[in-house]
């Protein structure tokens, strides 16, 4: 029998690369938050990706009556005592775009040394049904943050994060490149076996 699998998101670069990656899973049906429009998500209050990915997981689950993924994710750079972090999506205030809080990121490094220019993605994944959380995980992926902005796939930081040992930015690789190497990635790997019991 088929399980269908909400993505607890609404949004299309994740959506998408959620699909890409789970496409292996064969009894699986995925759909997101854009088939529920009615559905409104839970304020991002928790401190930690963790405590937002349990939040948007288990109030999603109880609401549609679903298995849900929820995920929280974003870029930590740890010479910036972990900015943008947990508001990654808001970092340069609560309607910025994509661009904005890039141009942001790069003014607050720009005095950074290469060595302070560390910087990682984080990805918490949370998997639950109705009845509360059945597995939570964290896949990061680490690499630099580079001076200015090369390439034009990918999104959020992908055109100024480069993973270590490449010499491309997430957003001058390929999504397929993107989907083997990134932090959603491995997290998606250590909740394979447990969705593909379900
Ligand atoms: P969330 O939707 O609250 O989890 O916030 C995610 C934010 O983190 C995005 O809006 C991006 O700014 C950043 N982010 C997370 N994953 C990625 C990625 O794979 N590439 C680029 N930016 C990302």
């Amino acid at each position: 029998m088929r399980t269908e699998i909400v993505i607890a998101s609404n949004n299309l670069h994740k959506i998408r690369e959620f699909r890409a990656i789970l496409k292996s899973v064969i009894n699986i049906d995925i759909t997101s938050l854009l088939n529920f429009p009615d559905y409104t998500p839970p304020e991002e209050l928790g401190a930690t990706f963790e405590e937002n990915a349990k939040l948007k997981a288990e109030h999603a689950a109880k609401t549609l009556g679903k298995w849900v993924i929820a995920d929280d994710s974003g870029l930590v750079v740890p010479a910036l005592k972990g900015d943008p972090g947990v508001r990654s999506r808001r970092y340069a205030g609560n309607d910025a775009t994509d661009s904005e809080n890039r141009k942001k990121l790069l003014k607050e490094m720009k005095a950074l040394n290469e060595m302070q220019r560390d910087a990682y993605y984080e990805c918490f994944l949370v998997l639950a049904n109705p009845e509360g959380i059945k597995k939570s995980v964290r896949g990061v992926c680490e690499g630099t943050i580079i001076q200015e902005e090369k390439g034009c796939y990918g999104f959020g930081y992908d055109s100024i994060f480069r993973k270590h040992e490449y010499n491309d930015t997430f957003a001058q690789l390929e999504d397929s490149i993107k989907n083997r190497i990134s932090h959603r990635k491995k997290a998606v790997e250590k909740i394979l076996p447990t969705l593909e019991t379900i």
